[in-house]
């Protein structure tokens, strides 16, 4: 071709003032011109065969491929598609032509908040987020119609020539040069990185080749038929694990699933899986990935999806939402508040459903489930609203209960309250206590629980929680007169060092204990919250004093014995009533040293006296 035929022009009027913006502001997510000119090539496969289907040119056998290519030495990443490709007008319609107007305004806007993806997005700039790599970039194309092939090379000020190549086969390939301070995306690894993150469900295959014939991709790198995409009737257990297994390269089961697949008006599809969490202390970070139309668009949109959810793990595609959003758009959108709503309304019926058609099952994940349960619950009123009726209480005795059947057993002897532990071993003796009665107890040890009840206390007023060592005297109280023995009282204040110590008395349904601490609930709930804070900024645990009293159970033969040891025998009186108080303490939490020690050297006196 002579050089007369070559067309050369320059894009657009601001072009000065639009490279310099694409390579500055794109900066932190240079990543995604990868995915913006693969999506290009995907598109024009779509548009292709989308003509086919309406018969526009005769259908065809061919084989739909993108093809990404690295050659290290001339220092080029190519796409090649076999879409509908580009006349020479079209050229310079799609690609020339940039629309600009209001472009400057828009970025002033959104300037300081990641607002490179937003003009992207908005004026349809993705094909030149190329520039933000390389300092030129080559397109030959030819259209699908009988036009003559077109070549087209552009500089990164901007200018750029046109010129009809011999190009034979229908498509279009853009050859990036990249520049020498991008280098590292010359990189096997980087590249197959970048179009796993991006392109791993797009919807037409897509090889990577890089020169190196020994180590050619002869698969796909993507699924193009995501399972997201399927009817969930069609699809099986061992689908859905294999999905997760391969999306999130974690190897332990999911709990379950749950497929969603809105059309009208909302369209939008989904998996949400619950992961199973081996330890409370294991990062509960989910993933949630969103795409559009099988292109990832990005993780963790907590526009989309409420952040609590976001422990979950799981893809959702929006082809509503423009591929590149910008947070403010977000925000704003009432799809995507309808979208957020909707996957709230869907994971509340599937843990309603399994807990009322599938109890046993339920029962079974339910420990494993809770913890994401009930910090949505703490979150979000509404959605405990679509799930009180299949929130459960792990009991002692290892059944389960929801809050209701847990109130209506405890009718008669615990009428709205939920008694509950936090240590099944340091107050093991409380819980004996109380199984002896009959009356449930919840296990509550972890971390979260504490907030959980304060908010079930809040949503709720016909329910109260308290721990087994806030109320022990009145569930398990006797029959009997509750008398008051002043110099027992000053007794025990004096041994136990605690000269302010409430000190009852009762009769207790169990004759055995001497005696125990009954702690209030505000100052345990107040000490948990404080562990619980030391635990998040790391701070060191502070002591937080209990307000407890010691109940005195009139209805042991110690109690008689120590009456009248205590006019007879002072001294050994107060050895007794001192070691009463350390087993009462014992019961209810770990020693300290100090206490210890006492709690021995009674013990060795003690025994001498045998
Ligand atoms: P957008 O994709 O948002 O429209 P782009 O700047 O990425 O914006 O692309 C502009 C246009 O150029 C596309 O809409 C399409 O018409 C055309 N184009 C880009 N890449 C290709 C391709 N590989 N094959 C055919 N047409 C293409």
């Amino acid at each position: 071709m002579n050089s007369e035929n070559i067309k050369k022009g320059g894009i657009s009027v601001d072009t000065e003032h639009i490279f310099p913006i694409i390579k500055k502001w794109l900066y932190s997510e240079k990543d995604i011109f990868l995915r913006e000119i693969v999506s290009n090539a995907t598109d024009a496969i779509t548009k292709y065969k989308r003509l086919q289907s309406l018969g526009q040119i005769p259908s065809d056998d061919c084989a739909y491929r993108i093809t990404v290519t690295l050659d290290k030495d001339a220092g080029t990443i190519s796409v090649s598609d076999n879409g509908i490709g580009m006349s020479a007008e079209e050229l310079e319609t799609y690609i020339c032509n940039i629309a600009l107007s209001g472009a400057f305004e828009f970025i002033q806007k959104y300037e300081g908040e990641g607002g490179a993806n937003g003009i992207i997005g908005h004026f349809g700039l993705g094909f030149y987020s190329a520039f933000m790599v390389s300092d030129s970039v080559e397109i030959y194309t030819k259209s699908f119609t009988d036009a003559p092939g077109v070549h087209w090379v552009c500089d990164e000020s901007g200018s750029y020539s046109t010129e009809a190549c011999d190009k034979a086969d229908r498509g279009t390939t853009v050859i990036m040069h990249v520049t020498d301070e991008e280098r590292e995306y010359l990189d096997r690894t980087r590249l197959i990185g970048m179009l796993r993150k991006y392109c791993a469900f797009m919807p037409v295959e897509i090889y990577f080749e890089d020169g190196d014939e020994e180590k050619a991709e002869s698969a796909p790198i993507n699924d193009t038929a995501p399972l997201w995409q399927s009817n969930p009737s069609d699809c099986t257990d061992e689908q859905y694990k294999d999905f997760y297994n391969k999306v999130f390269s974690d190897f332990k089961e999911p709990l379950f699933h749950i497929h969603i697949n809105a059309d009208y008006p909302l369209n939008f599809k989904g998996i949400l899986y619950f992961p199973r969490i081996s330890s409370e202390y294991e990062s509960i970070e989910g993933q949630v990935k969103l795409y559009y139309n099988q292109v990832f668009v990005a993780d963790n949109i907590k526009e989309v999806i409420p952040d609590y959810l976001l422990m979950l793990r799981g893809v959702l595609d929006c082809p509503e939402l423009p591929l590149n959003v910008s947070r403010s758009y977000l925000q704003n959108n009432t799809y995507v508040t309808k979208v957020s709503a909707h996957i709230v309304k869907k994971v509340a019926d599937k843990l309603n459903s399994l807990c009322n058609l599938e109890r046993e099952q339920y029962e079974k994940i339910w420990n494993d489930i809770r913890i994401f349960v009930e910090y949505a619950s703490i979150r979000d009123r509404k959605f405990y609203e679509r799930v009180k009726g299949s929130l459960l209480l792990s009991l002692t005795d290892g059944t389960h209960v929801t809050v209701d059947e847990y109130l209506e057993k405890a009718k008669v002897t615990n009428e709205g309250v939920v008694y509950y532990t936090t240590d099944r071993a340091l107050q093991a003796q409380y819980i004996s206590l109380f199984a002896s009665q009959g009356i449930s107890v919840a296990v509550l040890e972890k971390t979260l629980d504490t907030q959980f009840i304060s908010a079930l206390e809040s949503y709720r007023d016909d329910v109260k929680f308290k721990r087994i060592d806030a109320d022990v005297a009145e569930a398990i109280k006797g029959d009997g007169e509750v008398s008051e023995q002043p110099e027992l009282t000053e007794l025990f204040r004096r041994v136990s060092g605690s000269e302010q110590m409430s000190v009852t008395y009762q009769p207790l349904k169990d004759a055995s204990v001497p005696a125990l601490l009954n702690v209030t609930e505000e100052s345990s709930r107040m000490a948990e919250m404080m562990r619980m804070y030391a635990m998040s900024t790391g701070a060191a645990p502070m002591d937080f004093p209990t307000e407890y009293s010691l109940v005195v159970n009139t209805a042991s033969p110690l109690y008689a014995k120590l009456l009248t040891l205590h006019a007879q025998d002072p001294e050994k009186a107060a050895l007794i009533a001192g070691h009463i108080y350390s087993l009462s303490l014992l019961a209810q939490r770990k020693l300290t040293a100090e206490e210890l020690q006492r709690f021995l050297s009674d013990s060795f006196s003690l025994l001498e006296l045998l």
